[in-house]
């Protein structure tokens, strides 16, 4: 279907809310029963990955940010794709949740007389024997299991209610670790080894005694272990009108969520560190209010990530060094930092933006401090969706001038591009953000921060 949707004919920010609506659901059903194995969820990936970076997927293009980092949430520098595996996961995980926390379910009582109990299954110390149980049951036995790390058991706590079917020994309901690891001696000693938490003492006159049945009698050494036992459990008792229960500590509610789940997965994944600062200016950007091709044209602008022809030499595309020119001046080679503020063309529009807002002149270091500093000129938070559309609007039309001489040979005038830039930023603000004002082009044009300042 994808394919027959060119994706050529859709901007960027179109072809991302196609990712995440159409190719990020229709597997779920598909992902809520089983594991995609690796190679179907490399292929899906790789379908998704040329989709956004231009068209079809059978057209090669260039991926210009790596696909994790495209998958990190907005607020730590991507665009909040949905991770399949991670999703996978997260969906597959409700089963083992199910299993331990709603062990009367029918399905569950079948799952036992098949591969026995659930708690001792996902919850256990050691790795279970799966040699010979089917392809689903193992793979449901991997999900945060010993080699991901365990992070199922480590999520799940007891909470203790009338204490029925919390196992004394075999079960971690007090301390983070079960009583039987905690005091192997007397474990070996217990009279009753399987006894509940509820049968492992008494109310007496409204206060619960604790009692231990012991299979001999103890030694000095035991009877001290038993104080120590004794005195741990001090100030605990059962509440025989709760239901004992388990806690997914993930969520505050304690609650299992799919979407809990996949946020703390996400937390996990290590991509390249994106310096702190551009991620604040990222965070920044998000917040405008603008069409999203613009704002992951100024996503990539923020990262570095533009086919300039300096990025486009490292990637080996252009190997012809006076290919590698400007092409506002002619005179040097084409980064970020040129093209977009340190040309000589770029500043005389800069220059031009920042006589028409009447404010100094924003000398430029690095990219992501150009923006901040641009923000600043407008310091409310309440107008923190237009703070940066006339910086767009100035990047976005250099970008479109320069692709418009290097490919259509167009010859492009200083005042016309500023001129542009006016109406561009003023066709996004009055279009999505003070659409309800009464403001008009002309204002706009003698005073935009005011304009911004009274929506
Ligand atoms: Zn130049």
């Amino acid at each position: 279907m994808i394919n027959a949707w060119n994706g050529r004919h859709l901007s960027i920010g179109g072809r991302l809310t196609l990712i995440n609506s159409v190719l990020s659901s229709l597997p779920l059903y598909f992902f809520s029963f089983f594991k995609a194995p690796s190679c179907v969820l490399k292929e899906l990936v790789n379908i998704q990955r040329k989709f956004l970076w231009g068209g079809s997927s059978n057209t090669k293009k260039i991926c210009w940010v790596s696909w994790d980092t495209i998958c990190l949430p907005k607020d730590r520098g991507g665009l909040g794709i949905k991770n399949l595996d991670l999703f996978n996961q997260s969906l597959l995980c409700k089963w083992k949740w199910r299993g331990i926390s709603d062990e009367n379910a029918l399905w569950s009582t079948l799952l036992k007389y098949r591969y026995g109990n659930m708690v001792d299954n996902f919850m256990s110390q050691s790795t279970n024997d799966v040699i010979g149980h089917s392809l689903w049951w193992r793979d449901i036995m991997k999900i945060g299991g010993v080699v991901n790390g365990d992070w199922f058991k480590k999520n799940v706590s007891n909470v203790l209610g009338d204490g029925l079917s919390l196992r004394f020994w075999h079960d971690v309901w007090l301390r983070p670790v079960c009583f039987k690891s905690l005091f192997p001696i007397l474990f070996n000693k217990a009279l009753y080894p399987n006894i509940v938490v509820g049968a492992s003492g008494m109310w007496q006159d409204h206060t619960w005694v604790w009692k231990m049945d012991w299979s001999s009698v103890l030694s000095a050494t035991e009877q001290e272990l038993a104080q120590e036992l004794d005195t741990l459990l001090t100030g605990f008792f059962p509440y025989p009108n709760d239901k004992d229960r388990v806690r997914w500590n993930i969520h505050q509610t304690g609650q299992f969520s799919v979407h809990s789940t996949y946020v703390f997965l996400l937390s996990r994944v290590v991509t390249l560190a994106i310096d702190e600062n551009v991620v604040e200016a990222l965070n920044q950007l998000w917040t405008n209010d603008m069409p999203s091709k613009v704002s992951i044209f100024g996503w990539r602008l923020l990262l570095s990530r533009l086919p300039t022809r300096m990025a486009l030499a490292k990637k080996g595309v252009i190997v012809n060094p006076r290919e590698l020119c400007c092409a506002f001046c002619f005179r040097e080679e084409e980064d970020i930092d040129h093209v977009f503020f340190n040309c000589s063309f770029s500043q005389q529009i800069w220059k031009g933006i920042f006589v028409w807002l009447n404010v100094d002149f924003i000398p430029y270091e690095v990219c992501w401090q150009h923006f901040i500093s641009f923000g600043a000129l407008v310091k409310n938070k309440s107008y923190a969706k237009a703070r940066h559309v006339i910086w767009l609007a100035t990047t976005w039309s250099l970008w479109r001038a320069r692709n418009n001489i290097m490919f259509r040979g167009d010859v492009i005038n200083l005042q016309s591009l500023i001129n542009q830039i006016i109406y561009i930023s003023w066709f996004w603000f009055v279009g999505r953000i003070a659409s309800k004002s009464s403001l008009v082009f002309s204002d706009w044009c003698k005073d935009p921060l005011s304009c911004i300042f009274s929506i």
